[in-house]
């Protein structure tokens, strides 16, 4: 709802009365460029358009009244690509709707991205994107380790359509990046699925790296294969991928975006061109966040600077605490790559990253027995799986979202028995740290 300027219902050249759009949104003051944090309380909605409601309506309807037939036409050649640029009007909620609009509008800001699409949550967005570009014989390249469920998709479920997989590891070189791209490029290569920092390594990915390589191997012609990320432990605020080389930005908004763990909901953000074409297929399959959870995100949106920057604050400080404590092995924390012995990927840090999050891996000296009595003696921080929410949680990969990895594997991405993977919350500082004194106390 971005691209017009007037709230004067205007006649087009075919007679057809589009419908109104929201009045000039204002981004800048002056010279000013407005920053995200206060285009939040308001871009892409104009409350004329609602009886000056201060806050958007929520749209519950599953289809939009046409003005007339020539504009109920108009819409479908939209909708069904026959005129490129997508629905000018609303048709039906499997396509789209106000409260999607504003909400793919507002979190594209973040990013500077041409273009953004919401979904039912990260996997639908991840699976979207995939069944949008990916055809029998192809090879997706992927950095790994991914989240276990795109892991899956990609080997188990597209495996079965005849669909090949290559990957490198989070932190590989330049080189070894060449490599892995050049063996795939024998094919055709649909993607290059990338996921920084990888869960549970916390290995941050070369973006920059991994676009040079892709453009010496593979071209910047329209077959060159594009290039996602999966943003969801830094992002928005704290890495950026489009502006190292990324064409398209994958989200679980499930995390830091809807930031409360009350809802989940996926996005993609980046280039005009691919996101159309990933709206054709969610057009087709229905993989859209419904207008309730988008107004969630809205609201969420408007603190996302404020809820990060203090769980960012407080991970700091918690992390200080833990890595000095006699019972903790060792803390696997992005702002402490600075001080040690990896220069390659402290070197991506200061190239990608402007904050170190606030979901880091907790090892303590021990094995399951430390790890579990430490999870069972914490008083604030909940004993779940999940990350970015306003609450503080812990949880042990080992035992819980990585219990079915084969041990070898387990070894291998350090997912030891005593390793605590802890999302940090917007608490006070103060008390987060005494209960995990208390906590290392009793374990
Ligand atoms: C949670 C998560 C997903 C999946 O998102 P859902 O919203 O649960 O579908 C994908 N990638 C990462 C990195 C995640 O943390």
């Amino acid at each position: 709802m971005t691209d017009n300027s007037t709230t004067e219902t205007e006649a087009d050249m075919t007679g057809v009365t589009p419908r109104r759009r929201p009045r000039a949104h204002i981004d800048t003051i002056g010279d000013r460029k407005l920053s995200p944090a206060t285009l939040m309380m308001g871009h892409g909605y104009d409350p004329m358009l609602s009886e000056g409601s201060l806050k958007p309506p929520i749209f519950l309807t599953s289809t939009f009244v046409f003005e007339n037939a020539a504009a109920g036409k108009r819409h479908f050649e939209g909708v069904t690509g026959k005129r490129p640029g997508g629905a000018e009007g609303l048709v039906y909620s499997r396509f789209n709707g106000p409260n999607q609009e504003i909400l793919e509008d507002r979190l594209g800001l973040w990013e500077e991205a041409e273009d953004a699409l919401t979904f039912s949550s990260g996997m639908s967005a991840i699976a979207t994107l995939f069944l949008a570009l990916v055809r029998p014989g192809d090879t997706i390249v992927h950095s790994g380790p991914l989240y276990a469920a795109t892991e899956t998709l990609i080997a188990k479920v597209l495996g079965r359509f005849g669909i090949h997989w290559l990957d490198f590891p989070a932190g590989a070189t330049r080189e070894e990046i060449d490599e892995v791209l050049s063996k795939a490029n024998a094919g055709r290569v649909a993607l290059i699925y990338l996921e920084s920092p990888a869960n549970p390594t916390n290995a941050l990915v070369d973006v920059e790296a991994v676009r040079a390589s892709r453009d010496a191997i593979f071209g910047t012609g329209p077959d060159a294969p594009p290039i996602a990320i999966d943003n969801t432990f830094l992002g928005p605020l704290w890495h950026k991928p489009l502006k190292h080389g990324a064409d398209l930005v994958v989200y679980s908004l499930t995390k830091y975006a809807g930031g409360h763990s009350d809802l989940v909901a996926g996005g993609l953000l980046g280039d005009k061109a691919l996101i159309n074409t990933v709206r054709s297929m969610r057009n087709t399959i229905g993989t859209i966040t419904d207008p309730n959870t988008a107004w969630m995100l809205l609201r969420s949106l408007e603190t996302l600077e404020l809820r990060m920057t203090r769980a960012g604050e407080n991970a700091a400080k918690v992390c200080e605490f833990l890595a000095q404590h006699p019972k903790v092995e060792h803390v696997g924390y992005l702002g402490f790559l600075e001080r040690g012995d990896n220069a390659r990927q402290a070197d991506i840090y200061r190239r990608h990253c402007t904050g170190a999050g606030s979901t880091f891996s907790l090892y303590l000296k021990g094995g399951e027995a430390e790890a579990f009595a430490f999870l069972d003696a914490l008083k604030i921080a909940k004993l779940a799986v999940s990350l970015g929410g306003t609450e503080t949680l812990a949880s042990a990969p080992a035992a819980m979202t990585h219990l079915s990895v084969p041990d070898a594997r387990k070894r291998a991405l350090g997912i030891t028995d005593n390793l605590v993977r802890i999302s940090i919350g917007v608490e006070d500082a103060g008390d987060l740290i005494a209960d995990f004194d208390q906590a290392l106390a009793t374990a």
